[in-house]
Parts: structure tokens; C-alpha cells; sequence
């Protein structure tokens, strides 16, 4: 029996909320507070893509089936390589919100 030993073992990274483990569908659930734009925040590590905001926090969606809870952006990923975490944290350290 062959087996196609194409796919990678089960090492991606999870993302879910650290709550209650509501996993984020790819819906653009969240909404700029500064420029009021709406956008997956999973999809530029919870940086508003319209104004560059960058979010520390990130809110579980309750209407979309998780519990409404706000979580340190960091704390979704789950199985998060060390330097992939890392690289997030220094995201997310050099790139507070700046008014320019
Ligand atoms: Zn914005
Ligand atoms: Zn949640």
C-alpha cells in the first residue's frame, strides 16, 4: 500500500481564542477603533490594514460562536514555533499604536 506522504505531520499552528477555544473561520470580525475599517485580524497579526493600528488585544467574537473575551493577540496561537512567537512578540512590542 502507498501511502503519499504529502502532507506535513500536524504542526500547524492552531489559532483559538485562550478562553473558551472558539477558532476564528476567517471572517473579518473585528473593527478598527481608529479608522473604523473591519478585517480578519488573524490575517496581518491583529494590525488594522487600513490604518496600521496594531492591536494588542484581540476580542473573541461572541456571534460567531465564541464568548467575548478580550486576549492578548499572542496567547491565540496555539503550537506557535519559538521564533515564529517570537517574531509575533516583537511585532507587537515595537508596534504600539502611534499616532503620527
Ligand atoms: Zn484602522
Ligand atoms: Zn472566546
Amino acid at each position: 500500500m502507498k501511502s503519499m506522504a504529502k502532507k506535513q505531520p500536524m504542526k500547524e499552528e492552531k489559532i483559538a481564542c485562550p478562553k473558551c477555544d472558539w477558532e476564528p473561520d476567517g471572517g473579518e470580525y473585528w473593527g478598527c477603533s481608529t479608522c473604523g475599517h473591519t478585517w480578519d485580524t488573524f490575517q496581518t497579526a491583529a494590525r488594522c490594514p487600513s490604518c496600521g493600528t496594531q492591536y494588542r488585544h484581540t476580542q473573541c467574537i461572541p456571534h460567531a460562536g465564541g464568548c467575548s473575551q478580550s486576549s492578548p493577540h499572542i496567547d491565540w496561537y496555539r503550537h506557535l514555533d519559538e521564533w515564529l512567537r517570537e517574531e509575533i512578540e516583537s511585532i507587537v512590542i515595537v508596534a504600539e499604536p502611534a499616532k503620527v
